[in-house]
This record gives structure tokens, sequence and C-alpha cells, in this order.
């Protein structure tokens, strides 16, 4: 009875989503005058850039709008919900799924200077390196690393499987290596370490804690919750690539990498995406991780990629910091005590559990049996900085 409840909900999402995107897809977000793929470094140094970037501040007046109307919503509903009180929170068991204010630490550090640079490399890198790579098709480099027409660049192909398979054996060799490659190798550090979207994300976190906006916490019941909507969208991901649909009218980084390489071009659903992408990682870090379809396919190989979190269960104390900060809401991490391989498929690298670990050693992340970075007391004692007003952090 429960799974037939379970598969009725499933496809009711799935229905729900796939009429979504067909309006969405009726409607464009943005059109501009005339498309114009081409872009060069004299281009952005122009007034016409401005002129492209008009979607992008369309985005971003738009997720503030929203933003803001949530805040609003959110403030009216808790002056006559008692669900939203603090006792309320601990008693439906919901979790943070951020870390408690903490001086940075050099992983972390390290870890948005790679994001940043890789982001950069993504979007302006064929500009900056004066590269077109048309012919190389390398899958992990986002569109516009293509300087001369989008179709035949990058991530193209790997939503369009029907047309690489009609390229010249080097080139869907170059292309399978490098996408094999890197999902086996790296995994869903990808995620953590990588990937714009991502990184934007993070950056929409940071920006809530700065304007203390109290977030949005979840119980496991919650987390349970989005499941079906995860697989629904890697159902409609892998349908598009092998029906030869245009993912890239889907993906919600064409709305913002494109754009800001100088591309000027019809917006559809990722308009709309982007926007949503945005607000959801403002009020909870990573919500379109827990959902994303390019990171659920990428954590079906965790168990050979090099990245792992270990875990010393002697060193463990059970007190579930690791659990309350992680933005996945992955709670074996915290509750396992035998194996000392905890990594989860929905695991993104973030190494938020090992930052809040007070345990000396009882959390690790290591690189092909290399310890990269590991828990430890002395950091968390000398690097906690408590609320200025006395509070926790939000
Ligand atoms: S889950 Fe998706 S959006 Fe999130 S970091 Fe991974 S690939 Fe990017
Ligand atoms: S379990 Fe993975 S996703 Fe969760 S905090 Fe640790 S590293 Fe990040
Ligand atoms: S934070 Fe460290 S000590 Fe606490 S439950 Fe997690 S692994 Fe154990």
């Amino acid at each position: 009875m429960k799974s037939l409840k379970n598969i009725i909900i499933t496809l009711s999402v799935f229905a729900g989503i796939a009429a979504l995107a067909y309006f969405a897809y009726l409607v464009p977000f943005y059109e501009p005058e005339t498309s114009d793929f081409s872009t060069s470094i004299g281009k952005l140094l122009s007034a016409d850039y401005l002129t492209v970037l008009i979607p992008l501040f369309l985005i971003i007046g738009l997720t503030t709008a929203g933003i803001v109307l949530v805040v609003i919503l959110r403030r009216i509903l808790a002056k006559t919900d008692k669900t939203h009180s603090r006792f309320a929170e601990v008693r439906t068991g919901r979790q943070k799924g951020t870390a408690p204010r903490q001086k940075p630490v050099w992983f972390m550090v390290l870890r948005w200077i790679i994001m940043i640079t890789f982001t950069v490399i993504a979007i302006w890198g064929g500009l900056i390196f004066g590269m077109g790579v048309s012919g190389l098709s390398i899958p992990i480099l986002s569109c516009p690393w293509n300087t001369e027409e989008m179709t035949s660049s990058s991530c193209y192909y790997l939503s369009h499987l029907n047309e690489l398979f009609e390229l010249p054996w080097y080139q869907i060799l170059i292309f399978l290596g490098s996408t094999v490659g890197f999902i086996l190798l790296l995994g869903r550090a990808i995620c953590g370490f990588l990937c714009p979207v991502g990184l934007m994300q993070d950056i929409m976190d940071r920006i809530r804690r700065k304007t203390k906006t109290e977030g949005i916490k979840m119980n496991e019941k919650m987390y349970r919750a989005v499941t079906p909507v995860k697989w629904c969208l890697v159902l409609i991901m892998i349908g598009l690539c092998f029906a030869g649909g245009n993912f890239c009218n889907f993906c919600p980084a064409v709305a913002v990498a494109p754009v800001l390489a100088g591309m000027s071009t019809s917006l559809y659903v990722s308009g709309f995406l982007m926007i949503l992408v945005l607000m959801g990682g403002f009020f909870k870090r990573r919500s379109f991780c827990m959902i994303c379809p390019l990171g659920t396919i990428m954590g079906f190989f965790h168990k050979i990629s090099l990245f792992r979190i270990k875990k010393d269960t002697q060193s463990c104390t059970e007190c579930g910091a690791c659990y309350e900060a992680c933005p996945m809401g992955i709670k074996t991490i915290y509750t396992e005590r035998e194996k000392v391989d905890v990594t989860s498929a929905n695991c993104i690298m973030c190494g938020e559990c090992i930052r809040c670990c007070p345990e000396d050693k009882a959390l690790s992340m290591t690189c092909a049996g290399i310890r990269l970075y590991t828990s430890s007391r002395k950091t968390i004692m000398s690097g906690y900085e408590p609320d200025k007003k006395g509070g926790s952090d939000k």
C-alpha cells in the first residue's frame, strides 16, 4: 500500500514538473532582438555587453523580489503558526544544514578559491586562452568555451547524445574519455570543488547569513520527500538526452554562463529555473543539489571515486555536529558505527561535517588514500566564533 502511494506521488510529481516545464517552454523567459553567439574580449569591454547582460539583471531582480516576498510571508506565518517556534524545530528534528559560525579554515578557503577559479575558467576560459575548442568537445567546461557556435562544444553533447555519434571517432573518444574520467575519478568532488551552479548556491547562502535571514531547516521526512523530484528530473534528463530533446533549454547554467561570456540568446525554462535555484540556495544551502539530475548521476559512481569520507568510529562521541552541518542531510555520517568509509552517493565533498566535528581525526576526507583534511578539536576550539547577540548562527 505504501509503495503504491509512493508510486502515485512520484507519477504526480513527474506530471507536475513536465506540465510546468511545458508551460514555461511556451513562454520564453527572455528573447533578444537578434541572437548572437559570437564573443570576444572586445565585446566584453564594449557597451554591447550591458545589453547581453539584460537577462542576468532580470534574474537578479526577480530573485531578490521572490526572496523578499518569501521572507514577508514567513514572518506573517510565524506569527500565526506555532510550528515555526524554536521548540517545534527541536520536536520535529529539523536539521540546520549549515555550520556554526567559525573562523575560516584553510580547507574552506582553498575550496572557495578552486570553485571561483574554475568558474572563471569554465565561463571565460575560451576567451582568456584564445581558444575555440569546438573540435575538442570537453564536457566539463561550459558552452561558452566554443567561441564560434554553441552547437558542438563541451556539455552540449551530454544532452545531444544522438549527435555525438555522428562525430569523427577521435572526438567521440575525447568526449567519452574526459567525461568518464572526470566522473569516475572525481565523483561528486566536482560538486564540492568545481560546479559553478554549486558556487552560486554557496554565494546565496553567504548572502543569507550576512543579511541574518533565517534559513529553512529540514528533517528526515522532508529530505525523503524531495527524493521523487530528484528521480523525476533524472528520468526527464535521460529521456531528453536519448530522444534528442534540447536539454540546454532546461539547464539553469545556460541562463548565466553563455550570457556572462557575451553570447546573446533566447532563454526558456532555464531562466525560470535559475531564479528557483538561487532562491532555493538562499533559504536552504545547496537545495538544488538535492535534486540535481547531473549530481545524482555522478552519485551512481560514488563507490569508485577517489575522494572518500572516512570515519574513526572509536573517536566519534556521537555528538551529531556533523549531521547538523551537512547541507545534504546525510545522517549516516553520524549514525554509522562500524564502517570506516562513510561516503554517501549524496555527498558533495564540501567538508562541512569535518570542519564541525570536535574530535581529533574522527572524520577525514581522503583522495586515493591520502588524507587531505581531518577533524581537529584544536581547530574547533580556536575557530569558534559565538554570535555577538549570544544566539546560535542562523
Ligand atoms: S549537484 Fe548539480 S548543481 Fe549541485 S554542485 Fe553537483 S552538478 Fe552542480
Ligand atoms: S557528508 Fe558530504 S555533503 Fe555532508 S557535510 Fe560531509 S562532505 Fe559535506
Ligand atoms: S561530529 Fe564527529 S564526533 Fe560528532 S557524531 Fe559526527 S563524527 Fe562523531
